[in-house]
């Protein structure tokens, strides 16, 4: 067990970030009803007809132009989001989203046992850590599992994890090697040609975003978080995590309704980040941490609220501040941005 920091030299020349998102759903996995896939099986088959498409071989070509979250909506899978460039891989938590990715990970190096694999932690809530039982690589004796966070509680959060009665493995015998890696509040950490820093966000229980910078381009991770800070003085030393983005990650859990019944609760509405974003000139924003018990419409309905929030923020700024255009939307499983 290793409390040890990779030492701060000078990044790599990069040519920039890929950040995949392989797990979108909060607090639960929350996988299409029945109902649902009917719904949306209906919805395309109806508008495929109203395309004037009528053969199968029209399939393949009407499919393609089917934006990808209508297949399944937003997707089911807790929270894991990809970031890479072509020197390094980094994974940020463990939700049910870390399992695909696995399979993945199982085609290359971590496959034949000679992987190594890096995954930072937010916090410790079962919805970014459970996906962790079913990640394939961390089961093969040779593999490295290279594990962060802020929190030193760590180690025994995998303890508590692997144990029996809850799951039959046990820590011990896991067959690739942990390692654990305690990072410091705000202080940059380099792995070759991605710095990353951690910044604290407001959540019940401690919970850390991640600002990744590579090639000249920056990425934050906000997840979760319930935005109570929002000014730049309230945000203070945390300030930087919103600062010069080119794409940020952001919870958006709840409706504005919801927000305002859930306080404390640690999440927040899409209008907390588009007002930060706007504010802080970020480029590109995706909202995440779908409530479990949102359907694709109502999730789709909250994007529509947030969208009319937006447009008036756009209208009528808030006295003595300016506002920025920003390209944003809810994130989907399977989405990848190229920075
Ligand atoms: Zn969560
Ligand atoms: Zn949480």
């Amino acid at each position: 067990m290793s409390a040890v920091i990779e030492p701060m030299v000078k990044p790599k020349a990069s040519t920039g970030m890929r950040v995949k998102v392989w797990g979108a759903r909060g607090s639960l996995p929350a996988p299409l009803t029945p109902e649902e896939l009917q719904l949306h099986m209906r919805n395309l088959l109806i508008e495929f007809t109203e395309r004037g498409y009528t053969s199968a071989s029209d399939v393949d070509r009407f499919l393609a132009g089917v934006p990808r979250q209508r297949f399944g909506g937003y997707g089911g899978n807790t929270p894991c989001i990809e970031v890479s460039t072509d020197q390094q891989q980094l994974i940020i938590d463990g939700g049910s989203g870390i399992r695909q990715l696995g399979y993945d990970l199982m085609a290359g190096a971590c496959g034949r046992g000679e992987g190594e694999v890096h995954i930072l932690f937010t916090h410790f809530h079962w919805d970014h850590l459970i996906g962790l039982l079913f990640f394939t690589p961390i089961f093969i004796p040779g593999n490295r599992i290279h594990v962060y966070a802020v929190q030193a509680d760590l180690p025994d959060v995998f303890k508590t994890l692997f144990k029996k009665p809850y799951f039959p493995v046990e820590l011990e015998q896991l067959g690739a090697t942990i390692e654990y890696h305690r990072l410091a509040p705000r202080q940059p950490v380099v792995f070759n040609d991605i710095t990353v820093t951690p910044y604290e966000l407001d959540h019940p229980d401690p919970c850390w975003g991640y600002k990744f910078e590579s090639g000249g381009k920056a990425f934050a991770h906000c997840v979760d978080t319930e935005c109570i800070r929002i000014t730049r003085e309230e945000l203070g030393p945390d300030l930087p995590l919103y600062q010069g983005l080119d794409l940020m990650i952001i919870d958006a859990q709840y409706t504005v309704m919801e927000s305002f019944e859930r306080i404390n609760w640690g999440h927040a509405s899409a209008r907390r980040g588009i007002d930060i974003a706007m504010r802080e000139g970020v480029k590109q924003v995706l909202f995440m941490h779908h409530d479990p018990g949102a359907s694709m419409g109502k999730i789709a309905a909250a994007e529509t609220q947030a969208r009319h929030y937006y447009e008036h923020r756009l209208d009528s700024p808030p006295p003595n501040s300016t506002v920025s255009p920003v390209e944003w939307s809810f994130a989907f499983e399977g989405q990848v941005i190229e920075l």
